[in-house]
């Protein structure tokens, strides 16, 4: 079997990456979502466990210094976020795709430990556009929203480093173009050796 695809979403906060991570969850049985530890605080409605794993500050370094975590950082909030490590090595060997919704700063280090990592960002259709969203989402003060718009201009500079920038206008749009992205992914001549192998040996027996 193929190892799953491990797909890395990162954007600035407020361009819909948790909205359309959702969707594409609903649309692909075969995809998994990687859940987070944070040491922040959990905003209204989100389920520990289910949006993050809320950890305090010692859980959190215990688990990165016993090797468990895949990548790890602080934000420009000044909270600590990871991934756990084990989940993403064992749905891959299952054949799953997985996400992972994570910064720059984990992108980073994701690609150094895995090169076949295929980095997307999400680019809110324009700035205005960013700060709108954070306002009518209505989870930070005045004074965060400001923090994560200064973090999202940085962060959008560095987009580049992405292989591939999917813009968040119409949120239909976006997950389409996303699961576009994991097909051709899925087409790749690296995702495809098992077939090449399969269609081989089954020659051989036809040319007996
Ligand atoms: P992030 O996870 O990147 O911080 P969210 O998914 O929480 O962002 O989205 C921020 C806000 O923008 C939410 O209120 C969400 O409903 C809204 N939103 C997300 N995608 C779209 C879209 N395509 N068009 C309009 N609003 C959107
Ligand atoms: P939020 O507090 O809005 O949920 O997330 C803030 C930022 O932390 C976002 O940019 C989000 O992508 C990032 N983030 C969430 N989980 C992780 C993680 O496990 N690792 C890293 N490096 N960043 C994360």
């Amino acid at each position: 079997m193929n190892e799953g695809c491990l797909l890395v979403l990162s954007g600035p906060s407020g361009c819909g990456k948790g909205t359309v991570v959702k969707r594409l969850l609903e649309r692909d049985p075969k995809l998994r979502l990687s859940v987070s530890m944070t040491t922040r605080v959990p905003r209204e409605g989100e389920v520990d466990g289910v949006s993050y794993h809320f950890v305090t500050k010692e859980q959190f370094d215990r688990t990165v210094e016993q090797g468990g975590a895949m990548e790890y950082a602080r934000c420009g909030n000044g909270d600590c976020y990871g991934t756990p490590a084990a989940p993403v090595k064992e749905w891959r060997e299952e054949g799953m795709d997985v996400i992972l919704e994570i910064d720059i700063q984990g992108y980073r280090q994701v690609k150094e430990k895995a090169p076949d990592a295929v980095g997307i960002f999400i680019m809110p259709p324009s700035f205005g556009e960013l700060s709108r969203r954070l306002h009518e989402r209505g989870t930070e003060s005045e004074e965060k929203i400001r923090q994560r718009l200064k973090t999202g201009k940085e962060e959008i500079r560095c987009a580049g480093e992405y292989q591939y920038i999917v813009v968040n206008d119409a949120l239909e749009d976006a997950v389409d173009q996303i699961e576009a992205i994991l097909k051709a992914e899925h087409a790749k001549t690296e995702a495809m050796r098992t077939i090449i192998e399969e269609v081989l040996n089954d020659a051989q027996t036809i040319s007996q």
